[in-house]
């Protein structure tokens, strides 16, 4: 028995093996795909992230629609994945695909310099669900958080940004840290070129720890607090109760913004966490699921922030003074968004899908407990995730402790030679409008089988 997943190690590693070599004779033409693209792409893939495979290579895409993903060896899969949320709108939702064919087809123009009328409809529908008025457009999180950083050091005059321990924002140089285990903060493991020790830039503390922030907030050098409502890139670790309104106490008490990263936490509901929970963030940043699948962001700023920026003088928001792309707001990406927020994630889509992750977290409930296996089954709205320790984690570093890389690829493999996918880098499953009780039960039962193989 090993670690605190009470997994008996040969078990695994005869069950892993005996799985991978399966799915290297169910996927002859992906195998060769990956082995043609060695020689042409950095790692063999379009990005290097995509070498995460619990397999040895990944799937060639075919097509995607709604939960449904074909590979190129013609297996149909259940897709619980959802691009890591970037589809948690379904694959290719026809309302988006109908907006971005007008808009790329039949009127033509993508990347004009001009603003459309979209983007006004967009801005205050986010308003409305984030309750932050005035957006502002990206490609992705990642910029969207850079940005909402540069924004809030502006506005404050200060120099840090504060952290969870096992965040997740993006490729944002002032994330990449952690609490490390004497509860000193240091650089994550294999940072790549970062510019300075993020420790220059940023403070970290553990989620669910307010004396750990109250501590660091008090240097008086915090710009923003930038962090999930919920852990979502570290295993779920939900909030206990306090603690959200405990740090925008805190914040307001030192002088410190809030930015609430709903890029994930939008699965809680039509308007994230933020809605859901009633937070009250001085800015939301959000990416990946808005668009419907076309690269979309974007960051939105209380009346008061918005207000103190246009007070001030000598800050080039315009050219060249580090926000902003030439590519972001616009008009195809901008038409993606509004479709896909008027008509595909809308609040009766999302009861329908939290309703649907509750049914997949009651069925994973019922594997572990009939097995009297310590692990947790946590839900965020629409998102669900086991990780193999009980309780649940209470923050990242607890939840970091409970990794077991091997038990991952155990259970990927295990699904996708059986139809199933779910996210890379997490045990997680999310729904999308077009996920089905069906689909959720094909999880059920093909996870109940491979914990049965394990645990025998
Ligand atoms: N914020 C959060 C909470 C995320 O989970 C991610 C990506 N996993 C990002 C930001 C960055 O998104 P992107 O890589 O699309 O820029």
């Amino acid at each position: 028995i090993r670690g605190i997943s009470m997994v008996d190690p040969n078990t695994l590693k005869r069950l892993l093996d005996r799985e991978r070599q399966a799915f290297r004779e169910r996927n002859p033409r992906s195998a060769a795909a990956y082995a043609e693209a060695k020689g042409r792409l950095f790692g063999g893939v379009p990005m290097t992230w995509m070498n995460k495979t619990a397999a040895g290579f990944p799937l060639y895409l075919a097509g995607a629609r709604g939960a449904r993903v074909s590979d190129v060896d013609g297996h149909e899969y259940v897709d619980l994945c959802l691009g890591d949320t970037g589809a948690m709108a379904g694959h290719s939702p026809q309302a988006t695909v109908d907006a971005v064919a007008e808009r790329f087809g039949v009127l033509g123009g993508a990347t004009v310099m001009m603003p459309t009328e979209d983007a006004a409809w967009v801005g205050g529908e986010l308003g409305r669900r984030f309750g932050v008025p005035y957006w502002s457009f990206s490609l992705t999180a990642t910029d969207a958080n850079r940005w909402a950083i540069r924004l809030a050091r502006a506005v404050t005059g200060r120099p840090k940004i504060l952290v969870n321990s096992y965040c997740y924002h993006g490729s944002v140089d002032e994330v990449l840290l952690v609490v490390g285990p004497d509860g000193e903060q240091v650089s994550r493991d294999g940072n790549v070129g970062a510019p300075v020790d993020p420790t220059v830039t940023s403070r970290v503390v553990e989620f669910n720890d307010l004396d750990g922030l109250e501590r660091e907030l008090a240097y008086g050098d915090v710009a923003a607090v930038l962090m999930e409502p919920a852990l979502t890139n570290i295993g779920i670790v939900l909030p206990e109760p306090g603690y959200l309104a405990g740090v925008r106490e805190l914040t307001r008490r030192y002088g410190s913004l809030l930015i609430n990263d709903e890029t994930h936490t939008f699965s809680a509901g039509p308007g994230g966490c933020t809605a859901a929970w009633g937070l009250t963030p001085d800015i939301v940043t959000i990416g990946k699921a808005v668009g419907g699948g076309i690269p979309s962001g974007g960051y939105g700023l209380s009346a008061e922030v918005a207000a103190r920026l246009e007070g001030m003088s000598g800050l080039d928001l315009i050219d060249m003074g580090g926000v902003g792309g030439t590519l972001a707001g616009n008009a195809l990406s901008v038409a993606a968004m509004r479709a896909t927020l008027e008509h595909v994630l809308t609040a009766a889509a999302f009861d329908r899908m939290i309703t649907l992750a509750g049914r997949f977290t009651e069925g994973v409930q019922q594997v572990i407990d009939e097995h009297g296996l310590p692990w947790s089954v946590t839900q965020l709205g629409a998102r669900a995730e086991y990780r193999f320790t009980s309780p649940a984690p209470r923050d990242g570093g607890e939840s970091n402790a409970a990794a077991d890389p091997d038990l991952d690829d155990y259970l990927h493999v295990y699904l996708a030679n059986r139809g199933v996918l779910l996210t890379p880098f997490h045990n997680m499953a999310l729904m999308c409008p077009a996920t089905t009780e069906a689909d959720v039960d094909r999880h059920q039962e093909v996870f109940a089988t491979a914990v049965a193989e394990l645990v025998a």
